[in-house]
């Protein structure tokens, strides 16, 4: 906070009548100083009617008509607003922070405060306002509302001599992909910054990124040519803001993409971003000679990013990010690379419906205990591994893990008392950490001797890896034990942070006080005593401290050295210069002490600040070991077995389940599926059933399989055989989607199209029912064209071909690598039940209209249906020639095709589609 300024609660004025009065010149309160006026202002209390301005500030003031206010204050308030013209620009006038003009709407609708205006008539400037002593609550507010906020404070209690003005500085600028508040942040995601460069050179177009959360110190940085997969890879991790060269015209679709995401969109000087500059930026704060220590020499494109990305966490924080040590490679090729297409409809991170992590594959999954668990779950999600090794090294630590439950379950219980050591440390390295958040940093390094032992008990390399990276911080937690208080306020201002044993300076003045305070207590005791008047009472008064009050029948009992201070109802006041003498010495103690104990506060945490590095890697030690733990307790519980990954082209399951499916509560149990694919005799299933049998679900399971087992999980499966794949691509039925509020045809296909640009021949791919959203006769030709061309381009890439067109198992008959599959239904009475079983073999049905009658189409519209088919089917071998409505020659079909196809000509080209074909 800013010394000087009264931090006094005040109550939240009903309007803002006064301050706009207070400029047009009306008289302040003559009874206080300037320097009072401005220190402890009390808009709204009626006491003062201009409080947030000094005479002379007022006196400057009247402008009207001007359109702009010419008072100093005004000058001094554009002047910050110029250098920060895209922020919110909030301005402290007394117990208040206020916005002006545009800012003023803009808050006034964010905030949902009245907007007010300063100056009437013409001039007035439109105002809104809000106390001081609040503020953060509405920063927070306007930050999640997708703005950036600059505080701009009173730095002195009073102008300085000579001067007219209080100074005010800009002294925090707050925003989205910069916030370090712990309530702005979801504890179990990370909160990234992100920049992004263009280049084009002799190698074509490059992408530059960096993505940096200053809560956690992830840095990443990455440039590839494959600008489209890079910038998925950036989308997925869902940045609060995007950094960008001013120069990148508004109209690029790059900015698109980040805008339609939500992402706040800052620009910045070309300057920021340019390669000298950013080298220079990045040797000097990572203090490395040559960018080729850090591992991205050469790499221009993200040294760039990274460059413009650390200048701007250097403006805007208060102090430089020296706790960013590392930086870490954003790289695609040795990872399976998802798309944000693949991410949404596998649900990986947020069901499709209700958009919530509900339903989706990290809730089914996550049973981190930290918040550091939670965090690297997702990132693991979000990029799975594509080498054996590595893959097979996290399930060898997960198998161990799952085959020594007390193991297991001791570690942990120990990690779930682990707090959020990055995010603490990295408040501690920024200098903005308060007392609770070092009294929470020694909460979290309680339990970690316990972690480490329960770790090494642990049989396995990776493991005991990570263990080693757990750093003896017991020293660091001692002290911490030894200096802080148990339950100390938010900030270290006021006292009641530090032991007293800590520090004997401390010890000395609390003794001061509390012999003082003692002595004052006994005094109402002592002087009756020596008086002899029985009622003499010691009372304090905010306004005249502490005070002797003697009743009117007892005044001539009254010793000499009482100073009369009052006139009370019923008697008189005084004071002993003894009694002031203790009184000054409560109050200059418990000042002394408050100063001291911030001092010694912010030396402890300066002290702490050093060891953020070693607190951040144990951080990282205990990510993982959470993670393991927690991949290995979902394995115990769910059954779930440990994948043979290797660098085959095989995908076999055995009984695979959905992971998320398999949990709900009601309903039938769930119904485990085979799946075999070679790489080499069969790549591709076409895969028929009719709506609802569970086509998507069986798609949707292997993906995940395959995503789990490359992740290093364990999988929902009797036994399964996955040969690594590098990306999983997904096109799922149009109508599955059509919250996204576009052209549902067009996504389907530019979906599709992503997928023939860049699946290999090691890629899995899900295409559920494509060419649904056009007509039947397009939407199959369609189709039956992607699966050749996949089939030709890509041999080996596994393709799930999911449709309720049947007429689609021809394909198997066409393409060598192709067998059908079918989702088993079984005819009953007139109805079917799903077996939601995999079966070989295609179908020769659709099942719409049974499917329709389960739906709850009336019944006599289900019989004239089914009427209308069996004619359909029996005029089938000799169909009849094309026909217009309007001949009226059929007219045996009319509520069949309605029903199905709306359209005539799309009913006519399944027709001869369906029957003419065989
Ligand atoms: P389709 O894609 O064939 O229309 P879905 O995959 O959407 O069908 O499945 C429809 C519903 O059937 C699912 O919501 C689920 O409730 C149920 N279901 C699907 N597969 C199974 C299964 N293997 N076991 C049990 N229920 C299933
Ligand atoms: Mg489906």
């Amino acid at each position: 906070m800013v010394p000087g300024v009264d931090e006094t609660p005040q109550p939240v004025p009903a309007d803002h009548g006064e301050l706009a009065a207070s400029a047009s010149g009306l008289d302040a309160s003559p009874q206080s100083t300037p320097a009072e006026r401005d220190a402890a202002p009390a808009r709204g209390s009626g006491l003062d009617a201009s409080p947030q301005s000094t005479p002379a500030e007022r006196d400057a003031a009247p402008a009207r008509g001007s359109g702009l206010d010419a008072s100093p204050m005004m000058r001094q308030y554009r002047e910050w607003k110029r250098r920060y013209p895209d922020y919110l620009l909030l301005f402290r006038l007394g117990d208040f922070y206020e916005a002006f003009y545009e800012d003023a709407s803009v808050a006034a609708r964010v905030l949902d405060i009245a907007l007010t205006s300063r100056q009437k008539g013409e001039g007035a400037i439109p105002m809104a306002g809000v106390p001081h002593h609040a503020v953060d609550g509405y920063i927070a507010r306007l930050i999640r509302g997708g703005h950036k906020v600059a505080l701009c404070d009173q730095v002195e209690a009073a102008p300085t001599r000579g001067r007219k003005l209080i100074r005010r500085e800009v002294v925090r600028l707050v925003t989205p992909g910069t916030v370090t508040d712990a309530g702005l942040l979801e504890g179990r995601q990370n909160n990234f910054l992100a920049a992004l460069v263009r280049t084009s050179g002799r190698l074509g177009d490059r992408l530059g990124v960096a993505l940096v959360d200053i809560t956690t110190a992830d840095f990443w940085v990455g440039e590839t040519e494959d600008v489209e997969a890079l910038t998925e890879a950036v989308l997925l991790r869902r940045p609060a803001e995007l950094l960008v060269p001013e120069s990148l015209p508004a109209t690029d679709p790059l900015l698109a993409r980040f805008r339609d995401a939500g992402v706040l969109v800052t620009t910045r000087a070309p300057a920021e971003f340019a390669l000298r500059t950013a080298e220079e930026r990045l040797r000097d704060h990572f203090r490395v000679a040559a960018l080729e220590g850090l591992g991205v020499g050469g790499q221009a494109a993200a040294i760039r990013a990274a460059g413009a990305a650390l200048a701007y966490l250097q403006e805007t924080q208060q102090a430089p990010p020296s706790h960013l040590t590392r930086l870490q490679r954003l790289t695609l090729e040795d990872h399976l690379v998802l798309d944000e297409a693949a991410v949404r409809n596998l649900e990986l991170v947020e069901s499709l419906q209700e958009r919530t992590t509900r339903g989706s594959l990290l809730w089914a999954l996550d049973r981190t205990l930290t918040p550091l668990g939670g965090r690297l779950l997702r990132q693991w999600l979000l990029r799975p591994l594509r080498d054996p090794r590595e893959i097979n090294r996290r399930l060898g630590a997960v198998e161990i893990l799952v085959g020594a439950p007390a193991v297991l379950e001791g570690l942990r219980d120990q990690l779930a008392e682990v707090g959020d050591l990055a995010r603490l440390a990295s408040r501690v390295a920024l200098g903005v950490a308060g007392p609770r958040d070092l009294v929470a940093l020694r909460a979290a390094l309680r339990p970690l001797p316990g972690v480490r032992e329960r770790a090494t008990e642990c049989a396995d390399p990776l493991v005991q890896e990570t263990a080693a990276g757990l750093e003896d911080l017991a020293p660091l937690q001692k002290l911490l034990e030894a200096a802080l208080l148990d339950d100390p306020p938010l900030t270290a201002h006021e006292g009641g942070v530090v032991r007293e044993s800590y520090s004997q300076a401390l010890a000395d003045l609390r003794r001061e006080v509390r012999e003082a305070k003692a002595w004052i207590a006994g005094l109402e005791a002592r002087e009756r005593e020596r008086t002899g008047i029985p009622t003499l009472r010691v009372r304090f008064n905010r306004v005249f401290g502490y005070g002797i009050e003697v009743s009117k029948t007892h005044l001539r009992l009254v010793p000499e050295e009482y100073v009369r201070r009052q006139t009370l109802v019923g008697g008189e006041r005084f004071v002993t210069p003894e009694l002031r003498e203790q009184e000054a010495k409560v109050a200059g103690a418990e000042e002394r002490q408050n100063r001291l104990e911030f001092e010694l506060f912010d030396e402890l945490r300066r002290g702490v600040a050093r060891e953020a590095d070693r607190l951040l890697r144990t951080g990282r030690a205990v990510a993982v070991l959470d993670v393991l733990a927690a991949l290995a307790h979902v394995a115990r519980e769910r059954r779930y077995a440990r994948p043979l990954v290797d660098a085959s082209g095989a995908l076999e399951i055995q009984e695979g389940r959905h992971p998320v499916l398999e949990l709900r509560t009601e309903g039938p149990p769930f119904v485990p599926n085979d799946l075999a694919l070679d790489g080499e005799e069969v790549s591709c299933l076409v895969l028929t059933g009719p709506n609802m049998a569970g086509k998507s679900t069986y798609m949707r399971q292997v993906a995940l399989i395959v995503l789990l087992a490359q992740l290093g999980s364990f999988v929902p499966a009797r036994a399964a055989r996955v040969g690594v794949v590098d990306r999983i691509f997904t096109r799922i039925g149009a109508h599955d989607n059509l919250l996204r509020g576009q052209s549902t045809f067009l996504v389907e296909m530019t979906e599709t199209a992503a997928i023939l640009r860049h699946a290999t021949g090691r890629s899995l791919i899900l295409l559920d029912e494509i060419g649904r959203g056009t007509s039947t006769f397009d939407g199959l030709a369609i189709a039956w064209a992607v699966a050749e061309h996949l089939h030709e381009r890509c041999p080996g890439a596994k393709v799930l071909f999911a449709t309720h067109y049947h007429e689609l198992t021809r394909l198997a008959a066409e393409l060598p690598r192709v067998r059908n599959v079918h989702v088993a239904v079984r005819e009953w009475r007139d109805g079917i039940v799903f077996l939601h079983k995999v079966q070989p073999g295609g179908t020769d049905r659709s099942y719409g209209i049974q499917v329709a009658r389960l739906a709850g189409l009336p019944g006599e519209v289900v019989a004239r249906a089914r009427t209308l088919l069996r004619e359909l089917t029996q005029r089938a071998p000799a169909p009849a020639p094309p026909a217009t409505a309007e001949t009226g020659q059929l007219a045996l079909f009319p509520a069949c095709f309605v029903f199905v196809n709306n359209r005539i000509d799309e009913f006519l080209s399944f027709y001869f589609f369906h029957f003419g074909i065989d």
